[in-house]
């Protein structure tokens, strides 16, 4: 055991692969149930995308978190996980025809839809079942967020939602169409945000929106505020649980609701990238001219955020307690982008010590491709560990 991971029972199973802390997961769960309890109608629904891993989706469900799927796959991957149609909420600017009519068949609680095409799509589709679909709009705030350009989705630029100025007229269209119905507004303006300035910003744009809806005599039911809270990659160890707290108590202090409105929430990387680290085991440690490399059997077809997003996640060596040498720690694969970190320092490194990625919880196992033919890392939970 060193830090908080079994090395002894790592050392029996093929590397690279995902380790969950379920004790950690459940612990944030607490935390964000002990946040939102203390206000009537919050929901929490888990961004399933961050990570579908059938043990955690279980683990999330029981603590009575809804689900925020964007494919029929996630949706099949939460009814698989036991959650009740009544708690899913389905979001995503190209929704397909079946996976439209997969909602409907679950009786989903909403589908946050983007366009005006989408939803004459679902009003045809429901209609041809006899339903009524409930739907929420989601709104292009044009807020920006300071986080990476790649998961920025709140500008007038993104791809996502529809402009404000359409809201009023979509709203109007929509409830002239007979298998629809409009329960609410939805919003989503990006991820890794720990600025709560930008969630300010979010509020203040939902406010206004509101206050011109009842211009128009139009009132909502819900209002989905998206998800996006940021997570200290740099401190796993100390600082293990988002700031829930500050998090919460911006919509608290700056949402206005209206009375008898719900609120609620989509978080994902909150929820599950601390639990998460990609155990990997050193294959060589080469000495370059300048620099030596601690060449490692993960690469990035296992986690891509550094690849991809320039992401920096800790490692550490968990094996090892010699002195402190530093390294750039790179996978097998044959670009350079597959680095995982440049210049780092770790605990003296040796063929065969095993390497925790961590904070990889979120979009790690999820984004896992099979790139050069590799198997998909497999993803076990301290529980049956
Ligand atoms: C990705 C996404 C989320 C979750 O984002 P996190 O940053 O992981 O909290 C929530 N809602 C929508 C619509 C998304 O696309």
């Amino acid at each position: 055991m060193k830090g908080i991971f079994p090395v002894d029972r790592f050392q029996t199973i093929r590397t690279p692969f995902y380790y969950y802390d379920t004790e950690l997961l459940r612990q944030t769960l607490r935390a964000i149930n002990a946040e939102t309890s203390r206000h009537e109608g919050w929901h929490v629904h888990y961004a399933v995308k961050a990570n579908a891993n059938p043990k955690l989706l279980t683990i999330i469900r029981e603590a009575g978190l809804g689900a925020d799927c964007v494919s029929g796959g996630e949706i099949e991957a939460c009814v698989k996980a036991g959650f009740p149609g009544s708690k899913i909420v389905y979001a995503g600017v190209g929704k397909a025809d079946w996976e439209i009519n997969l909602g409907l068949d679950r009786d989903i609680f909403c589908f946050n839809v983007e366009s005006i095409p989408e939803l004459e799509i679902i009003n045809e589709l429901a209609a041809a079942k006899g339903k009524v679909a409930r739907v929420a709009f989601r709104l292009n705030p044009n807020v920006g967020a300071h986080t990476h350009a790649n998961i920025t989705t709140g500008l007038a630029e993104n791809k996502f939602g529809i402009a404000m100025r359409d809201m009023v007229p979509v709203i109007e269209h929509a409830s002239r169409l007979k298998n629809i119905q409009v329960v609410g507004l939805h919003f989503h303006i990006g991820s890794q945000i720990l600025d709560m300035g930008d969630f300010q910003a979010l509020c203040n744009r939902i406010n206004e929106l509101q206050d011109e809806l009842e211009r128009h005599r139009i009132r909502v039911e819900h209002i989905n505020v998206g998800g996006g809270l940021g997570i200290d990659y740099e401190h796993p160890n100390r600082v293990p649980l988002p700031d829930f707290k500050a998090y919460f108590d911006t919509y608290a202090k700056k949402l206005k609701l209206r009375s008898g409105q719900t609120l609620h929430f989509e978080l994902g990387r909150a929820v599950v990238a601390q639990c998460g680290s990609l155990i990997t085991r050193t294959l060589y440690i080469k000495k370059g001219a300048v620099k030596q490399f601690a060449i490692v059997d993960a690469g990035f077809p296992d986690l891509i955020r550094p690849a991809l997003y320039q992401a920096y996640h800790k490692i550490e060596n968990i094996c090892s307690n010699e002195p402190k040498e530093t390294y750039d720690v790179v996978g097998p694969i044959c670009e350079s982008t597959d680095v995982f970190a440049k210049q780092i320092d770790l605990d003296g490194t040796k063929r065969g010590d095993l390497l925790a990625i961590r904070s990889a919880g979120a979009y790690g196992e999820i984004m896992a491709s099979g790139y050069n033919c590799r198997q998909l890392p497999v993803g076990y939970t301290s529980d049956e560990l």
